[in-house]
């Protein structure tokens, strides 16, 4: 899906908001919702997502929408360092497929990095162990203030 194009309510980030489809959820408030990505790219890899929104890309979105968003990204990054200690963070987001979006409901990926390990591929892979996420989502849970 290039920039143009309509939202798709049943794309499976819609669903997991609506309840229909499950997550691994780290938090939840009135403006996003935070949950592990099922194909991280490192340990701790996190999604935030804006709870009103039929945007699919940032373009799209109302700037209120935005500022909220990147408010809880912040809140939940300080959460994801405090739980697990990482060297450095990537806070990214892709708006069309050729830019590598494959989920076209806006969201912005948390990725902890640690100096001594490589970047897992992007939105591929094997997926992670239930466990091993639930796990991590307890610890970031946790440290969210
Ligand atoms: P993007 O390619 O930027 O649209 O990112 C979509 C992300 O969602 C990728 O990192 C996928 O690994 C991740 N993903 C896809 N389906 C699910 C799912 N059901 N639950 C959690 N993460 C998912």
């Amino acid at each position: 899906m290039s920039l143009d194009g309509a939202y798709d309510p049943a794309n499976i980030f819609a669903k997991i908001l609506r309840g229909e489809a499950p997550c691994v959820k780290v938090f939840e408030d009135e403006h996003v919702f935070a949950f592990m990505d099922v194909f991280p790219q490192s340990r701790g890899h996190t999604l935030v997502i804006p709870k009103q929104s039929t945007a699919r890309n940032l373009l799209e979105e109302d700037p209120k929408v935005l500022a909220h968003l990147m408010t809880g990204v912040q809140r939940i990054a300080r959460a994801v360092r405090s739980a697990l200690a990482p060297d450095g963070l990537v806070i990214t987001q892709y708006n069309g497929a050729p830019a590598g979006q494959t989920v076209f409901h806006l969201h912005v990926h948390i990725i902890p990095r640690w100096s001594d390990q490589p970047l897992g591929r992007h939105a591929s892979g094997t997926m992670a162990d239930m466990d091993e996420l639930k796990a991590l989502a307890e610890q970031i849970s946790a440290m969210i203030s």
